[in-house]
């Protein structure tokens, strides 16, 4: 009974007469807060029926050890639970936050399958890292013996971001190049805030770099140095650059001023997020505040602009989707946030053309219904001709996703091998593209994917990598 957190509300709540000090009042909120959370993160884990067929573990792609720290959780050995958990992830707090939980291991917990509603594994996954951090649990990078020899990662996304934390521990000297300012890749400009709040990734950074992984920001491989020059200056190289082309709208009007890229105006408003000077944020170009929005697009990128226009207070924010609820490819759970926030969406339908001289006016659209499957079995919207329509509209976001940048004309790097869609052809039992020694992973070899597939193959890549590195100082002993 004493540890019972609603009687230690009802005692501090009775001192406060007493307590008129504002630091000892904060205090006190952030130890219930902190005891609440606690308390959740035990009762979700006592709930795990530890079933003996973790298909929780099976589907999460790092094969997290999800019963085992869930029981640790309930038994209140919170420390244990988060080595348990970092042995197998480089970002746990990170996916608890962000994973599409709903399709990966809470969809598949038996309890879900029971219809008792699935464990909330993200969620105590999120608060066992959480609770490391805050208690300095969370160990320093710390280099293995010195090997002499150098790796290149491009691009500092979770992929790379991973591959370089495993390889710095293998004790390589780690140098990583990205054509941004901050490290982060899409953790840091793509995924707003109010899911990912910077602060956190900003201390993985941190920590890497005070492990000695060396940062080359603003540095964008193709301008500032060929492949062939990473090649020549590292042993190896990694490319976790991700994939920033966003897929087109044909149709007239879309150069119009106000119809804009999803990810221009997400990074806008991330970067003020940090307090940086965004021109074209602040001249309304990039603002929703007070607008007619428009989103156009399905996925989880387009959930995350109609979400980031509620937040900036746009007078109205529509999502234009041209399949069917049941068929779009984002999070369900990420609809009804949106939803619940007042975001309407406008199902089976299709812009035709944007409005407007000096700025967008408006959307017309048509309507669409689903024909016959396609060859990857969804059903193909096709127009319902007639059902022309129009929406008002004075900022128009595209997301429709993203593919490949042509990296083999971007490096210098003709040989090196890509797929029909553009992303990196690599072998896959070794993880290396068609150059010796350049390997691959994340978005860039699977296409826009997630951020716990792109720690799973930075993960596989660092081991690969090492395993070439070791053959190949071999090979140089035996020559010498
Ligand atoms: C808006 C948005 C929201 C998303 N939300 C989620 C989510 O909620 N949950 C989830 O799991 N996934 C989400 N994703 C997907 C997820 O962010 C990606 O799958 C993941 O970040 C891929 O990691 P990566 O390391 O392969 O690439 P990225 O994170 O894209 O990082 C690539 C890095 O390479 C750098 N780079 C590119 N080209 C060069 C070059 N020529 N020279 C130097 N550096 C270069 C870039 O600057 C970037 O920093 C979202 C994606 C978007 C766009
Ligand atoms: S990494 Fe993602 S899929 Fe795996 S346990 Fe964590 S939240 Fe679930």
């Amino acid at each position: 009974m004493a540890d019972n957190p609603m009687l230690k509300f009802v005692d501090l709540a009775q001192a406060y007469p007493a307590k008129r000090d504002a630091e000892a009042r904060a205090e006190d909120f952030r130890e219930i807060a902190d005891r609440y959370a606690l308390q959740a993160a035990e009762d979700q884990s006592a709930r795990c029926s530890q079933c003996g067929v973790p298909y929780c573990s099976v589907h999460c792609p790092l094969h997290n050890h999800i019963p085992d720290w869930l029981r640790l959780t309930a038994e209140g050995r919170l420390r244990e639970a988060y080595e348990l958990s970092n042995a197998t992830s480089t970002m746990p707090e990170i996916c608890g936050r962000i994973c599409p939980q709903d399709r990966l291991c809470e969809g598949n917990c038996v309890i879900e399958f029971s219809g008792h509603g699935a464990v909330t594994i993200g969620s105590v996954e999120k608060f066992i890292t959480d609770t490391a951090w805050e208690k300095g649990w969370v160990e320093p990078v710390v280099a293995g013996p010195a090997r002499g020899q150098l790796v290149g990662v491009i691009g500092a996304g979770p992929a790379g971001l991973t591959a370089a934390e495993l390889l710095r521990v293998r004790g390589y000297e780690v140098h990583v190049y990205d054509r941004y300012d901050r490290a982060g890749g899409l953790l840091t400009y793509g995924i707003p805030g109010f899911k990912l709040e910077k602060p956190v990734v900003m201390r993985r950074i941190e920590r890497l770099r005070e492990g000695g992984v060396v940062f080359h920001q603003d540095f964008e491989v193709g301008r500032d140095a060929s492949m062939d020059e990473l090649r020549r200056r590292h042993d190896a190289i990694f490319i976790g650059t991700g994939v920033y082309k966003p897929r087109a709208i044909k149709a007239p009007g879309v150069g119009t001023r106000g119809v804009v890229d999803a990810l221009d105006y997400l990074t806008a408003s991330n970067r003020k997020g940090f307090g940086d000077a965004v021109p074209a944020f602040d001249d309304g170009s990039l603002n929703a505040e007070g607008k007619t929005v428009v989103v156009i697009g399905g996925g989880d990128t387009a959930m995350d602009c109609v979400r980031t226009a509620v937040r900036q207070g746009a007078a109205s924010v529509r999502c234009l989707y041209r399949r069917d609820r049941a068929n779009m490819p984002g999070s369900q759970r990420e609809v009804a946030n949106a939803e619940e926030e007042g975001v309407e969406f406008v199902w089976l339908s299709a812009p035709e053309a944007f409005d407007g001289t000096e700025g967008v006016t408006g959307v017309r659209a048509t309507r669409m219904r689903l024909g016959s499957p396609d060859a990857s079995g969804r059903r193909a919207p096709e127009p319902d001709p007639g059902s022309e329509f129009r929406l008002d509209a004075d900022l128009v976001v595209k997301a429709l996703g993203f593919d490949a940048e042509d990296l083999p004309k971007l490096f210098g790097a003709a040989d090196l091998g890509v797929t029909r869609w553009g992303t990196l052809r690599v072998d896959h039992k070794t993880m290396m593209t068609s150059l010796d020694g350049v390997f691959a992973g994340g978005d860039i070899v699977r296409g826009a994917s997630l951020v716990v597939w792109a720690i799973r193959d930075g993960r596989d890549v660092a081991e690969h990598m090492h395993r070439y590195l070791k053959a190949k100082a071999a090979s140089e002993r035996l020559a010498a």
